[in-house]
Protein backbone atom coordinates (compact mmCIF):
# COMPACT_ATOMS: atom_id res chain seq x y z
CA UNK A 1 0.00 0.00 0.00
CA UNK A 2 1.10 3.17 -1.22
CA UNK A 3 1.89 5.54 2.17
CA UNK A 4 0.30 8.61 2.15
CA UNK A 5 -0.70 11.44 5.40
CA UNK A 6 -4.18 10.95 5.54
CA UNK A 7 -5.49 14.76 6.29
CA UNK A 8 -7.06 15.47 10.02
CA UNK A 9 -10.15 16.98 8.09
CA UNK A 10 -11.84 15.58 5.48
CA UNK A 11 -14.36 18.67 4.63
CA UNK A 12 -12.92 21.77 6.00
CA UNK A 13 -12.96 25.66 5.81
CA UNK A 14 -10.02 27.53 5.07
CA UNK A 15 -8.94 29.53 8.02
CA UNK A 16 -9.47 32.77 6.68
CA UNK A 17 -13.21 32.54 5.02
CA UNK A 18 -16.36 32.46 5.72
CA UNK A 19 -17.27 29.62 8.37
CA UNK A 20 -20.68 29.08 6.97
CA UNK A 21 -18.55 27.46 3.63
CA UNK A 22 -19.07 24.14 4.60
CA UNK A 23 -23.01 24.08 4.83
CA UNK A 24 -23.08 26.63 2.15
CA UNK A 25 -21.01 25.10 -0.97
CA UNK A 26 -23.41 23.25 -2.92
CA UNK A 27 -25.96 26.30 -2.38
CA UNK A 28 -23.19 28.48 -3.63
CA UNK A 29 -22.58 25.86 -6.74
CA UNK A 30 -26.47 26.43 -7.76
CA UNK A 31 -26.21 30.07 -7.47
CA UNK A 32 -23.16 31.22 -9.38
CA UNK A 33 -20.91 29.98 -12.13
CA UNK A 34 -17.64 31.16 -10.01
CA UNK A 35 -17.10 28.40 -7.62
CA UNK A 36 -14.05 30.35 -5.65
CA UNK A 37 -15.32 28.83 -2.82
CA UNK A 38 -12.69 30.25 -0.78
CA UNK A 39 -12.94 33.38 -1.57
CA UNK A 40 -16.18 33.32 -3.57
CA UNK A 41 -18.20 37.04 -4.21
CA UNK A 42 -21.89 36.39 -4.49
CA UNK A 43 -23.67 37.85 -7.57
CA UNK A 44 -24.24 41.04 -5.89
CA UNK A 45 -20.72 41.95 -5.30
CA UNK A 46 -19.85 40.57 -8.57
CA UNK A 47 -22.08 42.94 -10.34
CA UNK A 48 -20.50 45.92 -7.94
CA UNK A 49 -16.67 45.08 -9.26
CA UNK A 50 -17.74 44.73 -12.50
CA UNK A 51 -19.74 48.06 -12.72
CA UNK A 52 -23.94 47.63 -13.34
CA UNK A 53 -23.92 48.21 -17.41
CA UNK A 54 -22.39 46.46 -20.28
CA UNK A 55 -19.90 48.81 -20.90
CA UNK A 56 -18.00 48.34 -18.00
CA UNK A 57 -17.90 44.77 -18.98
CA UNK A 58 -16.51 45.25 -22.37
CA UNK A 59 -14.36 47.25 -20.73
CA UNK A 60 -13.23 44.82 -18.78
CA UNK A 61 -12.30 42.37 -21.89
CA UNK A 62 -10.12 44.99 -23.46
CA UNK A 63 -6.92 43.42 -24.46
CA UNK A 64 -4.43 44.67 -22.24
CA UNK A 65 -2.14 46.76 -25.12
CA UNK A 66 -5.31 49.39 -24.48
CA UNK A 67 -3.68 51.20 -21.36
CA UNK A 68 -2.86 54.62 -21.33
CA UNK A 69 0.71 55.80 -21.50
CA UNK A 70 0.33 56.86 -17.43
CA UNK A 71 -0.52 53.16 -16.49
CA UNK A 72 3.18 51.92 -17.34
CA UNK A 73 5.86 51.14 -14.76
CA UNK A 74 8.76 52.01 -16.32
CA UNK A 75 11.03 51.30 -13.12
CA UNK A 76 10.19 47.51 -13.81
CA UNK A 77 9.80 47.61 -17.44
CA UNK A 78 13.44 48.45 -17.73
CA UNK A 79 14.54 45.96 -14.87
CA UNK A 80 12.92 43.13 -16.60
CA UNK A 81 14.10 44.39 -19.82
CA UNK A 82 17.50 44.57 -18.43
CA UNK A 83 17.17 41.09 -16.80
CA UNK A 84 15.54 39.09 -20.14
CA UNK A 85 18.52 40.54 -22.39
CA UNK A 86 21.00 39.01 -19.62
CA UNK A 87 18.87 36.07 -19.79
CA UNK A 88 19.29 35.48 -23.36
CA UNK A 89 22.96 36.70 -23.57
CA UNK A 90 23.79 34.08 -20.56
CA UNK A 91 21.63 31.01 -22.38
CA UNK A 92 24.65 31.85 -25.62
CA UNK A 93 27.50 32.09 -23.07
CA UNK A 94 26.92 28.97 -21.47
CA UNK A 95 26.01 27.37 -24.65
CA UNK A 96 29.41 28.06 -25.90
CA UNK A 97 31.83 28.35 -23.05
CA UNK A 98 32.33 25.59 -20.16
CA UNK A 99 30.23 25.93 -17.06
CA UNK A 100 31.44 23.90 -13.99
CA UNK A 101 29.61 20.90 -13.07
CA UNK A 102 29.33 22.05 -9.59
CA UNK A 103 27.53 25.46 -11.20
CA UNK A 104 25.13 23.60 -12.73
CA UNK A 105 24.38 21.37 -9.49
CA UNK A 106 24.02 24.71 -7.66
CA UNK A 107 21.48 26.33 -10.12
CA UNK A 108 19.44 23.07 -10.21
CA UNK A 109 19.17 22.61 -6.10
CA UNK A 110 18.17 26.68 -5.91
CA UNK A 111 15.73 26.14 -8.73
CA UNK A 112 13.89 23.39 -7.32
CA UNK A 113 14.65 25.19 -3.86
CA UNK A 114 13.17 28.62 -4.86
CA UNK A 115 10.13 26.90 -6.92
CA UNK A 116 9.24 24.83 -3.72
CA UNK A 117 9.43 28.30 -2.13
CA UNK A 118 6.59 29.67 -4.21
CA UNK A 119 4.94 26.88 -4.56
CA UNK A 120 4.74 25.31 -1.21
CA UNK A 121 5.67 28.58 0.38
CA UNK A 122 3.89 31.47 -1.18
CA UNK A 123 0.98 29.45 -2.48
CA UNK A 124 0.06 26.67 -0.46
CA UNK A 125 0.78 28.02 3.05
CA UNK A 126 0.77 31.63 2.98
CA UNK A 127 -2.08 32.53 -0.02
CA UNK A 128 -4.21 29.48 0.83
CA UNK A 129 -3.85 28.34 4.56
CA UNK A 130 -3.75 24.45 3.19
CA UNK A 131 -1.77 23.17 5.98
CA UNK A 132 -0.25 24.41 9.27
CA UNK A 133 4.05 25.07 9.77
CA UNK A 134 6.20 25.25 12.40
CA UNK A 135 8.54 28.11 12.49
CA UNK A 136 11.36 26.66 11.59
CA UNK A 137 9.91 25.58 8.12
CA UNK A 138 8.52 28.83 7.69
CA UNK A 139 11.86 30.32 8.22
CA UNK A 140 13.20 27.78 5.19
CA UNK A 141 10.20 28.37 3.00
CA UNK A 142 10.37 32.41 3.24
CA UNK A 143 14.21 32.40 2.88
CA UNK A 144 13.66 30.26 -0.86
CA UNK A 145 10.77 32.32 -1.40
CA UNK A 146 12.68 35.72 -0.73
CA UNK A 147 14.90 34.21 -3.68
CA UNK A 148 12.78 34.22 -6.21
CA UNK A 149 12.01 38.11 -6.87
CA UNK A 150 8.39 37.37 -6.46
CA UNK A 151 7.73 40.32 -4.62
CA UNK A 152 7.04 39.93 -0.52
CA UNK A 153 4.67 37.50 0.26
CA UNK A 154 2.58 39.54 2.18
CA UNK A 155 1.64 41.47 -1.69
CA UNK A 156 1.57 38.18 -3.56
CA UNK A 157 -0.47 36.20 -1.10
CA UNK A 158 -3.16 39.47 -1.13
CA UNK A 159 -2.86 39.82 -4.43
CA UNK A 160 -3.61 35.73 -4.77
CA UNK A 161 -6.58 35.93 -2.70
CA UNK A 162 -7.75 38.47 -5.09
CA UNK A 163 -7.30 37.23 -8.28
CA UNK A 164 -9.30 34.12 -6.16
CA UNK A 165 -12.01 36.05 -4.95
CA UNK A 166 -12.65 38.45 -7.88
CA UNK A 167 -11.32 35.80 -11.06
CA UNK A 168 -11.88 37.65 -14.32
CA UNK A 169 -13.25 40.85 -12.91
CA UNK A 170 -11.08 44.41 -13.22
CA UNK A 171 -10.50 43.47 -9.25
CA UNK A 172 -8.37 40.57 -10.34
CA UNK A 173 -4.71 41.78 -10.26
CA UNK A 174 -4.01 39.13 -13.37
CA UNK A 175 -6.96 39.12 -14.85
CA UNK A 176 -7.01 36.70 -17.89
CA UNK A 177 -9.83 38.48 -19.86
CA UNK A 178 -7.12 41.83 -20.64
CA UNK A 179 -5.09 39.26 -22.29
CA UNK A 180 -2.45 35.77 -22.53
CA UNK A 181 0.16 38.55 -22.26
CA UNK A 182 -0.93 40.73 -19.43
CA UNK A 183 -2.00 37.55 -17.37
CA UNK A 184 1.47 36.56 -18.09
CA UNK A 185 3.66 39.40 -16.73
CA UNK A 186 2.15 42.06 -18.47
CA UNK A 187 0.35 42.93 -14.81
CA UNK A 188 3.74 43.66 -13.58
CA UNK A 189 4.50 46.56 -16.36
CA UNK A 190 1.27 48.33 -15.58
CA UNK A 191 -0.52 50.41 -12.47
CA UNK A 192 -3.08 48.40 -10.73
CA UNK A 193 -6.58 49.58 -11.59
CA UNK A 194 -8.33 51.68 -9.02
CA UNK A 195 -10.72 48.65 -8.81
CA UNK A 196 -8.00 46.14 -8.02
CA UNK A 197 -6.54 48.34 -5.44
CA UNK A 198 -9.76 49.05 -3.73
CA UNK A 199 -11.25 45.95 -3.87
CA UNK A 200 -8.04 44.42 -2.36
CA UNK A 201 -7.91 46.41 0.87
CA UNK A 202 -11.20 44.54 1.94
CA UNK A 203 -8.86 41.07 1.58
CA UNK A 204 -8.50 40.06 5.03
CA UNK A 205 -4.68 38.95 5.69
CA UNK A 206 -4.37 39.96 9.16
CA UNK A 207 -2.91 36.27 9.47
CA UNK A 208 -0.09 37.45 7.81
CA UNK A 209 0.16 40.75 9.64
CA UNK A 210 0.55 38.00 13.00
CA UNK A 211 3.63 36.73 11.57
CA UNK A 212 6.30 39.02 12.13
CA UNK A 213 8.91 37.59 9.72
CA UNK A 214 6.46 38.21 6.89
CA UNK A 215 5.90 41.77 8.54
CA UNK A 216 10.17 41.67 8.29
CA UNK A 217 10.40 40.74 4.67
CA UNK A 218 8.08 42.90 3.43
CA UNK A 219 9.59 46.18 5.18
CA UNK A 220 13.02 44.99 4.01
CA UNK A 221 12.06 43.29 1.06
CA UNK A 222 14.61 44.82 -1.83
CA UNK A 223 18.16 44.39 0.06
CA UNK A 224 16.83 40.83 1.49
CA UNK A 225 15.85 39.91 -2.36
CA UNK A 226 19.42 40.92 -3.77
CA UNK A 227 21.01 39.88 -1.29
CA UNK A 228 19.41 36.04 -1.41
CA UNK A 229 18.26 35.79 -4.93
CA UNK A 230 21.67 37.79 -6.29
CA UNK A 231 24.54 38.36 -3.77
CA UNK A 232 24.66 35.07 -2.66
CA UNK A 233 23.90 32.64 -5.35
CA UNK A 234 26.19 34.58 -7.87
CA UNK A 235 28.85 35.02 -5.28
CA UNK A 236 29.27 31.40 -3.83
CA UNK A 237 30.39 29.97 -7.37
CA UNK A 238 32.97 32.52 -7.73
CA UNK A 239 34.12 32.36 -4.26
CA UNK A 240 34.06 28.25 -3.56
CA UNK A 241 35.09 26.31 -6.98
CA UNK A 242 36.29 29.31 -8.68
CA UNK A 243 33.65 29.97 -11.74
CA UNK A 244 34.20 32.85 -14.62
CA UNK A 245 31.82 35.93 -13.01
CA UNK A 246 29.96 35.68 -15.69
CA UNK A 247 29.01 32.46 -15.78
CA UNK A 248 27.71 32.89 -12.10
CA UNK A 249 25.53 35.81 -12.77
CA UNK A 250 24.28 34.84 -15.89
CA UNK A 251 23.11 30.95 -14.67
CA UNK A 252 21.78 32.83 -11.63
CA UNK A 253 19.60 35.15 -13.91
CA UNK A 254 18.79 31.99 -16.05
CA UNK A 255 17.49 30.50 -13.31
CA UNK A 256 15.70 33.23 -11.86
CA UNK A 257 13.78 34.14 -15.06
CA UNK A 258 13.03 30.11 -15.64
CA UNK A 259 11.63 29.99 -12.58
CA UNK A 260 9.25 33.41 -12.22
CA UNK A 261 8.42 31.96 -15.99
CA UNK A 262 7.31 28.42 -15.07
CA UNK A 263 5.16 29.71 -12.70
CA UNK A 264 3.89 32.97 -13.99
CA UNK A 265 2.44 30.11 -16.61
CA UNK A 266 0.10 29.12 -14.60
CA UNK A 267 -2.01 32.61 -14.64
CA UNK A 268 -1.62 32.63 -18.77
CA UNK A 269 -1.53 29.06 -20.22
CA UNK A 270 -3.57 27.26 -17.10
CA UNK A 271 -6.55 30.04 -17.73
CA UNK A 272 -6.60 29.86 -21.57
CA UNK A 273 -5.89 25.93 -22.56
CA UNK A 274 -6.58 22.59 -20.89
CA UNK A 275 -9.65 20.80 -19.79
CA UNK A 276 -12.45 21.87 -17.45
CA UNK A 277 -13.48 18.86 -15.41
CA UNK A 278 -14.42 19.99 -12.00
CA UNK A 279 -16.36 23.57 -13.17
CA UNK A 280 -16.55 24.21 -16.87
CA UNK A 281 -18.11 27.38 -16.21
CA UNK A 282 -14.60 29.13 -15.04
CA UNK A 283 -11.67 29.88 -16.78
CA UNK A 284 -8.50 28.05 -15.11
CA UNK A 285 -7.99 24.59 -16.76
CA UNK A 286 -6.29 21.75 -16.00
CA UNK A 287 -3.34 21.69 -17.55
CA UNK A 288 -0.04 18.63 -17.85
CA UNK A 289 2.71 20.52 -19.03
CA UNK A 290 2.13 23.29 -16.91
CA UNK A 291 1.85 20.60 -13.76
CA UNK A 292 5.30 19.33 -15.08
CA UNK A 293 7.32 22.83 -14.89
CA UNK A 294 5.81 24.73 -12.00
CA UNK A 295 6.19 21.48 -8.96
CA UNK A 296 2.40 20.57 -9.55
CA UNK A 297 0.46 23.70 -9.46
CA UNK A 298 -1.20 22.79 -12.97
CA UNK A 299 -3.95 21.61 -11.61
CA UNK A 300 -5.78 24.93 -11.74
CA UNK A 301 -9.44 23.64 -12.57
CA UNK A 302 -9.65 21.95 -9.69
CA UNK A 303 -7.48 24.26 -7.69
CA UNK A 304 -10.04 27.50 -8.17
CA UNK A 305 -12.79 25.19 -7.28
CA UNK A 306 -11.20 23.50 -3.88
CA UNK A 307 -8.24 26.44 -3.43
CA UNK A 308 -8.34 24.78 0.64
CA UNK A 309 -6.62 21.46 -0.70
CA UNK A 310 -3.26 21.14 0.42
CA UNK A 311 -2.19 18.68 -2.76
CA UNK A 312 -3.63 21.73 -4.82
CA UNK A 313 -5.10 19.01 -6.70
CA UNK A 314 -7.85 15.75 -6.77
CA UNK A 315 -4.67 13.53 -6.61
CA UNK A 316 -1.85 12.74 -3.99
CA UNK A 317 1.52 13.27 -4.56
CA UNK A 318 2.14 9.47 -5.81
CA UNK A 319 -0.80 9.42 -8.33
CA UNK A 320 0.38 12.98 -10.19
CA UNK A 321 3.46 14.56 -9.99
CA UNK A 322 4.39 17.07 -7.39
CA UNK A 323 7.25 17.58 -5.67
CA UNK A 324 5.57 20.20 -3.35
CA UNK A 325 2.60 17.75 -2.61
CA UNK A 326 5.47 15.29 -1.56
CA UNK A 327 7.70 17.96 0.28
CA UNK A 328 4.48 18.46 2.40
CA UNK A 329 4.20 15.28 3.37
CA UNK A 330 8.05 14.62 4.15
CA UNK A 331 7.45 17.71 6.34
CA UNK A 332 4.34 16.58 8.14
CA UNK A 333 6.47 13.02 8.57
CA UNK A 334 9.02 15.35 10.56
CA UNK A 335 6.52 17.30 12.10
CA UNK A 336 7.57 20.24 11.01
CA UNK A 337 3.93 20.93 9.40
CA UNK A 338 0.73 19.67 10.55
CA UNK A 339 -3.12 19.93 9.71
CA UNK A 340 -3.41 19.79 5.84
CA UNK A 341 -6.32 20.30 4.30
CA UNK A 342 -8.36 18.65 2.10
CA UNK A 343 -12.12 18.51 0.78
CA UNK A 344 -13.55 14.62 0.57
CA UNK A 345 -13.84 12.53 -2.29
CA UNK A 346 -17.76 12.90 -2.01
CA UNK A 347 -17.82 16.47 -2.14
CA UNK A 348 -15.33 16.43 -5.09
CA UNK A 349 -17.31 14.62 -6.98
CA UNK A 350 -20.81 16.30 -5.92
CA UNK A 351 -19.40 19.24 -7.14
CA UNK A 352 -17.73 17.54 -10.09
CA UNK A 353 -20.71 15.98 -11.77
CA UNK A 354 -23.30 19.62 -10.75
CA UNK A 355 -20.93 21.76 -12.57
CA UNK A 356 -18.09 19.98 -13.80
CA UNK A 357 -17.78 16.68 -16.99
CA UNK A 358 -19.04 13.47 -15.01
CA UNK A 359 -17.36 11.65 -18.18
CA UNK A 360 -14.12 12.37 -17.20
CA UNK A 361 -14.92 10.62 -12.98
CA UNK A 362 -16.65 8.26 -14.64
CA UNK A 363 -12.87 7.54 -16.35
CA UNK A 364 -10.66 8.15 -13.73
CA UNK A 365 -13.07 6.28 -11.01
CA UNK A 366 -12.56 2.83 -12.62
CA UNK A 367 -8.54 3.14 -12.19
CA UNK A 368 -7.36 0.27 -10.12
CA UNK A 369 -4.56 0.87 -7.81
CA UNK A 370 -1.93 -0.56 -9.48
CA UNK A 371 -3.41 1.52 -12.50
CA UNK A 372 -3.05 4.86 -10.47
CA UNK A 373 0.33 3.55 -8.79
CA UNK A 374 1.83 2.83 -12.81
CA UNK A 375 0.26 6.40 -14.14
CA UNK A 376 1.78 8.38 -10.65
CA UNK A 377 5.25 6.76 -11.98
CA UNK A 378 5.02 7.70 -15.22
CA UNK A 379 4.23 11.25 -14.28
CA UNK A 380 7.04 11.61 -12.14
CA UNK A 381 9.37 10.88 -15.05
CA UNK A 382 7.47 12.59 -17.61
CA UNK A 383 7.52 15.76 -14.95
CA UNK A 384 11.12 15.36 -13.49
CA UNK A 385 12.27 15.22 -17.53
CA UNK A 386 10.07 18.08 -18.81
CA UNK A 387 10.90 20.42 -16.42
CA UNK A 388 14.91 20.42 -17.50
CA UNK A 389 14.29 21.45 -20.59
CA UNK A 390 17.21 23.96 -20.35
CA UNK A 391 19.37 21.69 -19.23
CA UNK A 392 18.15 19.13 -21.96
CA UNK A 393 19.06 21.58 -24.81
CA UNK A 394 22.61 22.81 -23.62
CA UNK A 395 23.61 19.23 -23.32
CA UNK A 396 22.90 17.92 -26.82
CA UNK A 397 24.24 21.54 -28.21
CA UNK A 398 27.34 20.77 -26.68
CA UNK A 399 27.26 16.79 -27.64
CA UNK A 400 26.73 17.77 -31.48
CA UNK A 401 29.12 20.43 -31.30
CA UNK A 402 31.81 18.24 -29.26
CA UNK A 403 32.18 20.38 -26.53
CA UNK A 404 32.77 19.53 -22.72
CA UNK A 405 29.87 18.78 -21.13
CA UNK A 406 31.07 18.14 -17.23
CA UNK A 407 33.96 20.92 -16.81
CA UNK A 408 35.52 20.60 -12.99
ZN1 LIG B 1 -5.82 31.29 -11.28
ZN1 LIG C 1 -4.31 29.86 -5.57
Amino acid sequence: MVATHKPEHEIVNCDLVDDKLKNEINTELEKSGRHNFDWAADENELALVNGQDNKANNDNKKPMFLFGFRDLVWTNIVWLTILHVIFVWAFIYTLLEPIKFFTVVWGGLLSVGTALGLSVGNHRLWAHRTFQAKPLLRFFLLCLQTATMNGSVISFARDHRNHHKWSGTHADPKNPDRGFFYAHIGWWLLRKRPEVIEYGKKIPIDDMLEEKMLVFQHRYYLPLMFLSAFIIPVGVPILIWNEHPFISLGSSVIRILLVLHHFFAINSFAHFYGHHPYNRYQKPTENQIINWISMGEGHHNYHHTFPFDYCNSEFYWWEKYSPASLFIEVCILLRLASKPKKPSKALIRKVGEAKGKPEYFAMIDKRSLPKRIAIGLFDWLAGMFVTQWPLWIGLVFKVIDGRPTIVF
